[in-house]
């Protein structure tokens, strides 16, 4: 998404946009990484308009994507969504591409230069941001059995896991002993 500086400075701009997730090239890499799988647009909404010395952008970022589970590896949808604001500062004072996170309000603060301001950085980093690091399908998923390989998530497989965790933690007395 790109905003044209003097619109802004002239009025508040509603823009909106959706692009595929093949529009940012660093969601293809996660993709090509097998880290999550786009089902649904890159959406975009910002709000942006001039405030004293830098562009406000305002805005939501929303997408599906597809995950596997960390724990029983299934495969899951999940709707991500990201509201931001970030201040586009003329000139570049700051070194390089490096961004300024103010922790209170989580503004983000990004030089700019040229009169217009592309967002799509910006926009993929909210989104890289929503994907978890270690996926899980629900919250108390139960996870594969270390016996069998089972989904316990299916039901119980049978297999007497106490017996084995029992197991492991004496042969894990055994080492530290030693
Ligand atoms: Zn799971
Ligand atoms: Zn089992």
């Amino acid at each position: 998404m790109k905003i044209r500086v003097e619109d802004a400075k002239k009025k508040t701009l509603q823009l909106a946009e959706s692009e595929p997730a093949s529009h940012y090239p660093a969601l293809v890499e996660l993709e090509d990484a097998g880290e999550a799988r786009f089902i649904a647009p890159v959406n975009v909404a910002v709000q942006a308009y001039w405030e004293y010395d830098h562009l406000r952008a305002e805005g939501k970022v929303e997408t599906r994507v597809a995950l596997s589970c960390s724990r029983c590896l299934a495969d899951f949808e999940r709707d991500l969504s990201s509201e931001f604001t970030i201040f586009y500062t003329p000139g570049g004072t700051m070194s390089g591409d490096e961004e300024v996170e103010l922790s209170e309000e989580e503004l983000i603060s990004v030089p700019f230069t040229g009169d217009e301001v592309d967002m799509a950085n910006e926009i993929f980093e909210q989104v890289m941001m929503e994907i978890p690091y270690k996926p899980l399908c629900t919250d108390d998923c139960k996870g594969l059995c270390p016996n069998c390989g089972a989904d316990l998530n299916q039901g119980e497989c049978g297999c007497d896991r106490r017996g084995v965790n029992l197991k492991m933690s004496a042969l894990k007395d055994l080492k530290i002993d030693k």
